[in-house]
């Protein structure tokens, strides 16, 4: 990636990031990893005008397509370098038809489509919770044990700045928790059971229950 391309991180911490049609090329969109300062700040809310601007919709669709190369459920503007609060989420059925009856049915999964959501706001509904592996693709090649709500509500905007409420319970649940956790700087490793924190190989090896 060509140095000069960055954003430079003095304008993430003054919250002035502005999305040049330079940053859209392919290589700049890169999945920053753990470590990176831009993974552990407070995003920015964008506006209403920002949110129908070309740059946050050119970012929208480029945040899309890495998330599917990945290929990952969830993606945060914070993981790909850019401060603001926007997240997208897509759980594709062929993502689904990997697991086994088990871990479908423990884990709740069911297929998302594509959505945006903007300035989330997310609060938790019931007392249950729910306690399974969970990766980031921040942390590449680890994952760990995370409790996480069984069934949450947010608040947000979508794509065109309309707002909308969305319900959820089980898997999408815990990927709408995981990916708004980002925009405030809160990365899975923060609410995991350290323990439990394995390598992909070994957690097929040793850790996969239910094939
Ligand atoms: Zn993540």
């Amino acid at each position: 990636m060509p140095a000069g391309l960055r954003i430079p991180r003095t304008a993430i911490r003054d919250n002035r990031v502005r999305i040049h049609r330079s940053r859209l090329e392919r290589d700049v969109y890169e999945i920053v990893k753990i470590g990176d300062p831009v993974l552990r700040l407070a995003a920015r809310p964008l506006s209403s005008d920002e949110i129908q601007g070309e740059a946050i919709q050119q970012l929208i669709a480029a945040m899309a397509e890495r998330m599917r190369e990945a290929p990952g459920v969830g993606l945060a503007a914070p993981q790909v370098g850019v401060s603001v609060q926007l997240v997208v989420i897509e759980d594709r059925p062929e993502y689904i038809e990997r697991l086994s009856d088990t871990e479908r049915r423990e884990r709740e999964r069911e297929p998302v489509p594509l959505h945006v959501l903007i300035n989330p706001v997310l609060s938790v509904e019931g007392e249950k919770s729910a306690v399974f592996f969970e990766g980031c693709l921040s942390i590449p090649g680890y994952q760990g044990l995370v409790a996480r709500a069984r069934a949450v509500r947010v608040a947000a905007l979508d794509e065109r700045a309309t707002p909308l409420t969305i319900r959820a319970h089980g898997w999408y649940a815990r990927i709408l928790q995981h990916e708004i956790d980002h925009l405030n700087g809160i990365l899975c490793v923060d609410r995991m059971d350290l323990r439990t924190l394995t390598t992909l190989e070994n957690y097929d090896r040793y850790w996969r229950a239910g094939r």
